[in-house]
């Protein structure tokens, strides 16, 4: 049972992570310490008034496997975040032409 409980509490945590993280570089905003209420980006994107720097989705994963290369991240993990970033409200754009 305490295996069983274990696992749930981090799948509860990943879950809480999964569902705020920042919609531009994917990091969970339970682990920004300047957090703005309501602000679906954390403090490092976006100051409040606009996005810190002027990036591309492509910018972004170059930014984020760097980090997670640093931090030793597994290969699933850098996988997992590469596609992540794509679904985060900053690089979902419509685009004009083509199919889709
Ligand atoms: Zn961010």
């Amino acid at each position: 049972m305490t295996i069983a409980k274990t696992f749930l509490t981090a799948l509860k945590k990943q879950w809480l992570a999964e569902r705020t993280r920042c919609q531009s570089c994917g990091m969970p905003l339970i682990y920004d310490a300047h957090r703005r209420t309501g602000q679906p980006y954390c403090s490092y994107c976006h100051d409040g008034a606009g996005f810190v720097s002027d990036m591309r989705l492509a910018d972004m994963r170059a930014r984020v496997d760097e980090l997670l290369r640093r931090r030793r991240a597994s290969a699933l993990v850098r996988f997992y975040m590469y596609w992540r970033l794509a679904t985060l409200r900053r690089w979902r754009t419509r685009r004009e032409s083509g199919p889709g």
